[in-house]
């Protein structure tokens, strides 16, 4: 067993310990010691990093048996008096974050009797998993509700107490351990059983922001953020939302319905475009007609199904035409009319087989792209194919 510090003194930060044993496990020291202010990963919190006699600690692992396993990249030895100093910015963040947690269940709980089945601390932000599926508005006024109790400032006391004890004072979900709980007390608002870190007001929390809700499990999964995560996330928005609006000087709460608005008006120069290719296509196979039935050519201006028009228009207008058309892109349709003898799909695979790309087709029509080669190697390659 490690005297866990954290328990009654979480933001004790250095600390003296004697190393009680050394295993080097795949080339990292497993170091316990007689007692620690490193938190081990669990109940959703990340370990803490620091240093350990020197040492970097990477790792903090809660084991079975009680001890907290330091894993640590320097040379310690049993018996050796070393101090322990926690990385404090990692470790303030996962109390905020932490102590938010407890805040917003408790609000779900408290408002709408929704339970929180889990409880996940990520690397840029955290989520709860619900029990049964929340609206955006429930979702905004349990945010509320959370923020308030930050912006109270109420303390938050660490309590010792029996399984059965604790049971009669109102947790917000009963404990399944037995013999001594610590009991985290918000006061006046939410009493639950944890391990965890946690601040001592929840003010220190600064502010709770839910980041999204998605449907779970059969619930919800509520992404959040608190303190500095708020407003890192923030300042990333801020960024993006400044980037969007030197395309797009719009207020933000515009945004969306002008990009809605480009997208109706790109669809419909699209439109456009189509019906002025296929009235051109017919004039454009004419002119590629008079080079002969064998028509080999790069169209710029053109896309795929543009040339697909013009091929089709081709092979209509003379039964004995074998057409191979390129976009500016490298985009291919090759097509033929009923007496031709060539075979569309085999050609667009021999391109294929020689310069990458994908494709293929029937004898009549087929299509391609995406070839490494420049269109007029392509055509070169053809011309001697066809
Ligand atoms: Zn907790």
């Amino acid at each position: 067993m490690t005297e866990r510090i954290y328990y009654a003194e979480p933001y004790r930060r250095s600390f003296d310990a004697k190393v009680m044993s050394v295993d080097i496990v795949a080339g990292h020291a497993h170091v316990t010691l007689d007692q620690t202010a490193f938190y081990p990963t669990s109940g959703g919190q990340p370990f803490d990093t620091g240093t350990l006699g020197g040492a970097a600690v990477t790792d903090v692992i809660d084991r079975e048996d009680g001890a907290v396993i330091h894993v640590a990249s320097g040379s310690l030895n049993v018996g050796d008096e070393v101090s322990g100093e926690i990385d404090w910015a990692r470790r303030f963040d996962h109390m905020q974050q932490h102590t938010g947690q407890h805040l917003l269940s408790a609000a779900f709980d408290r408002l709408f009797s929704v339970r929180t089945e889990s409880f996940h601390m990520g690397q840029l932000s955290s989520t709860v998993d619900l029990a049964r599926e929340v609206t955006p508005s429930e979702a905004a006024k349990a945010e509320d509700d959370a923020n308030r109790v930050v912006w109270e400032d109420r303390p938050v006391a660490i309590r010792f107490a029996t399984a059965e004890d604790a049971a009669s004072m109102g947790m917000r979900k009963e404990s399944a351990r037995t013999g001594t709980l610590r009991l985290i007390d918000v006061t006046g608002y939410d009493l639950s059983a944890c391990g965890g870190t946690h601040v001592e007001r929840t003010g220190a929390i600064g502010v709770i922001a839910i980041g999204g809700v998605e449907k779970f499990k059969g619930g919800s999964r509520v992404e959040f953020l608190c303190g500095g995560r708020a407003l890192e996330r923030f300042r990333v928005w801020r960024g993006a939302l400044a980037a969007m609006q030197k395309h797009l000087p719009v207020p933000p709460i515009e945004m969306a319905a002008s990009i809605e608005r480009m997208q109706e008006d790109a669809k419909g120069a699209t439109r456009a475009i189509r019906a002025f290719q296929e009235k051109l296509a017919a004039h454009e196979a004419q002119a590629l007609l008079a080079k002969g039935p064998v028509v080999i050519e790069m169209l710029d201006g053109w896309d795929a199904q543009g040339i697909k028009a013009i091929a089709a228009a081709i092979t209509t207008a003379d039964a004995n035409a074998s057409v191979a058309l390129f976009t500016h892109t490298g985009q291919v349709v090759v097509a033929r009319g009923v007496t031709s003898k060539i075979d569309a799909g085999a050609l667009v695979k021999q391109l294929a087989a020689r310069f990458g790309g994908k494709g293929g087709g029937k004898p009549d029509l087929a299509q391609g792209g995406g070839f490494t080669a420049p269109v007029s190697e392509l055509i070169t390659f053809l011309k001697a194919s066809i």
